[in-house]
């Protein structure tokens, strides 16, 4: 919508009535016109009357053939066939070239005349200038009357001797017409008015029109559609607002940041309009446990803030933003089906954690960015130390996009063995990345960094490519095991990757095998599907990571083409100890058997776990039990035949 000024508009209201106002007075001014015309058309006829009739009859040297035409005053004229004509003339006098009155039988008393005004002697000097018959009107003596006087040239064989001065009175005349007019102007009056009245309802429409599509785009301004809640505009413009108060009053202020956990999921596998179903009721349950004076807002996807200005004291807060917390929790009704979500929340404090709009915002996104690492459905407080975090995931990120394709980073393998005959089964290979500034950085801290600042891809095709051209030179036997994490299926073109890496270093297909966590099979699973039945297609073997820590559904080992489940480390650390994590161990380790995929424990640290899980059934292990990932350098395959020796001498 265009949005034009409002001096522009109230401009259109003076034009748009001077409009009707023109209207209104051309129609006046044209009934004015024509009376006049007709009344002056009239006037014409009675001075050509008398005009031909003296001009006619008149003698040499100005003899005037009516002996009455002589005074100032004279009403009768005898014109034959002119009897009305009396009645309109007020006067007729005869003048000679220089203004003096003619006697009549052409005696020689000549007065000069005395003209009535200045306007009268100019009409005069007029007709004998141009020889012409000129007029004016005259000013009127009393209210309604209508005099014009005339002068007509008097001509003598060619030469102009004089003129005749007719004062003609048409006061009723005038007034019969005007009376004869009076509804014809009533109708231009009313026709003006109408038009005046029609222009003013016009423009008061298109102001309403106006201002209520300016209030619309106000509103949108400053609102979310969806939820009609404040957007982060007008927060932002609250939260100024806030501060400068607080600052004033010296006030406290807390900002809430909201976020709604696993939201992706939820429009994944929901679907959209799903998803802002339950961004909607989020919006109206966290309004309504937030008080008269909170200004709740959606700063945009699955982000809500909420500003609580001269709170109590931090309990209350923290009752405040656990109100949220429940609200939020309780299931949706959605089709038949109960939806459950949560929320996590993050609260900044002014002026504890900040003055400014922008800083106390970043620091409530901050430890909304805690809650959400601590598990989620949680509320966490700003600490200052997690600003510090933000600064080294910060640096972590500046010094990845440094250091990827240097020889910083490298790869380390880590043996996996068959448990049943101690035969070394192949490597898992695990990134590694030693920074200057930051030391031996853990792959669990720059993966989900590169995957944050969109280095994974090439990351993952460089890793890929090393890890590959180094397996080929291990025994043909031996496998490669590979991670490839959700944020790189994501990407897209995880089988392109993988397929250029396999030709580039011409490692056999089947010797190849891809570490995927649950949360690959959740996110776009369609997609997910289609890229794992290619790679299966290719050769390559798909191992399910981490197994027992995520949902764990069943349906996925029967949905998607998996090889082998990799029992989580967690599990293997409680083996020993906790008789119920071992019933989970053999559930597995069963289920695995009935589905005929294969089983690898992984996190195997003591002899105790490796005997354990053999008797259980485990067709394979890996683990510092059996070898620490290394560097490739530092496996010869002579190494590789001590290590089965070690295991078989451990294991039996
Ligand atoms: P993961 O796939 O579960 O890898 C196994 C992790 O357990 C490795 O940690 C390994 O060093 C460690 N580990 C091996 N044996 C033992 C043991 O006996 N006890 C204990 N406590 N730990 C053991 P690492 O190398 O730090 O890797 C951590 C995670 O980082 C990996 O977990 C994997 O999810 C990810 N990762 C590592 N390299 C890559 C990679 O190249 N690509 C992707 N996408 N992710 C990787
Ligand atoms: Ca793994
Ligand atoms: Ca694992």
């Amino acid at each position: 919508m265009k949005i034009r000024n409002k001096r522009a508009d109230l401009m259109v209201l003076p034009a748009l009535c001077g409009l009707a106002i023109s209207l209104y007075a051309a129609g006046y001014i044209g009934g004015k016109f024509i009376e006049f015309r007709s009344l002056r058309i009239q006037a014409e006829a009675i001075v050509d009357t008398v005009h031909d009739y003296l001009q006619g009859h008149i003698g040499p040297g100005l003899k005037i053939p009516v002996p009455e035409v002589q005074g100032t005053v004279l009403r009768t004229i005898e014109i034959p066939g002119s009897e009305s004509l009396r009645a309109d003339l007020r006067s007729v006098l005869v003048l000679d070239d220089r203004g003096r009155i003619a006697a009549p039988g052409g005696s020689p008393a000549r007065d000069a005349f005395e003209f009535s005004s200045a306007m009268d002697r100019a009409t005069f000097e007029r007709a004998i200038r141009t020889g012409t018959t000129q007029y004016n009107r005259v000013a009127p003596e009393r209210p309604g009357e209508f005099r014009t006087v005339f002068y007509a040239p008097l001509f003598s064989i060619g030469n102009l001797i004089g003129v005749i001065r007719l004062d003609v009175d048409q006061t009723a005349d005038a007034l019969m017409l005007s009376s004869a007019m009076q509804s014809r102007r009533l109708m231009t009056r009313l026709l003006g008015i109408v038009g005046v009245v029609i222009t003013l309802l016009m423009f008061w429409r298109y102001i309403k029109e106006r201002w209520t599509a300016e209030e619309e785009i106000r509103f949108l301004a400053m609102h979310d559609v969806l939820t009609k809640l404040a957007n982060r505009a007008q927060f932002k413009l609250r939260l100024e607002r806030a501060l400068e108060r607080a600052f004033r009053t010296g006030t406290k202020i807390a900002v809430i940041g909201i976020d709604v956990d696993n939201f992706k999921d939820i429009n994944d596998t929901l679907g959209h309009p799903v998803g802002d179903r339950i961004l909607k009721a989020t919006a109206e349950r966290i309004l309504s446990v937030s008080g008269p004076k909170a200004t709740v807002a959606r700063l945009s996807g699955d982000e809500f803030a909420v500003l609580i200005e001269d709170y109590e004291n931090e309990t209350a807060l923290r009752k405040a933003a656990a109100r949220f917390l429940r609200s939020a929790s309780i299931a949706h009704e959605i089709d038949g089906n109960e939806v459950v979500t949560s929320i996590s929340v993050g609260i900044a404090l002014a002026p504890a954690d900040g003055s400014t709009v922008e800083g106390l915002m970043k620091n409530a996104d901050l430890a909304l960015y805690r809650a959400k690492a601590d598990g989620r459905n949680t509320i966490r407080f700003f600490t200052s130390d997690l600003d510090l975090e933000l600064r080294r995931k910060r640096l972590v990120e500046d010094e990845l996009r440094r250091d990827l394709g240097s020889d910083r980073f490298n790869v380390h393998y880590q043996p996996q063995y068959d448990l049943r005959s101690g035969a070394l089964v192949g490597y898992e290979a695990l990134a590694r990345w030693t920074n200057p500034k930051l030391g031996v950085v853990s792959p669990t801290v720059f993966i989900p960094a590169a995957e944050s600042c969109g280095l994974i891809t090439p990351l993952c095709e460089w890793l890929l490519l090393n890890a590959c051209k180094t397996a080929k030179e291990w025994p043909a036997t031996t496998k490669l095991a590979v991670n490839i994490s959700a944020a790189q299926f994501r990407a897209g073109d995880v089988a392109d990757i993988i397929e250029r890496g396999l030709r580039w270093s011409r490692l056999a297909p089947d010797r190849l095998e891809i570490e995927i966590t649950e949360t690959v099979l959740l996110q776009n699973t369609e997609i997910a599907l289609a890229t794992l039945n290619r790679l299966r297609a290719l050769g390559v073997s798909i191992a399910l990571d981490d197994f027992g820590t995520g949902y764990s559904s069943l349906s996925y080992l029967s949905r998607f083409p998996i090889d082998k489940i990799k029992i989580d480390r967690s599990f293997i650390q409680q083996l020993a100890e906790e008789r119920k994590t071992a019933a989970i161990v053999k559930a597995i380790i069963d289920l695995g058997e009935a589905l005929q995929l294969e089983i690898i424990a992984e996190g195997v640290e003591t002899p105790d776990q490796a005997a354990l899980l053999r008797t259980m059934g485990c067709h394979q292990a890996q683990g510092y039990l059996f070898g620490v990932p290394k560097p490739t350098t530092d496996i010869p395959v002579p190494e590789i035949i001590r290590q089965q020796d070690a295991l078989r001498k451990a294991a039996i």
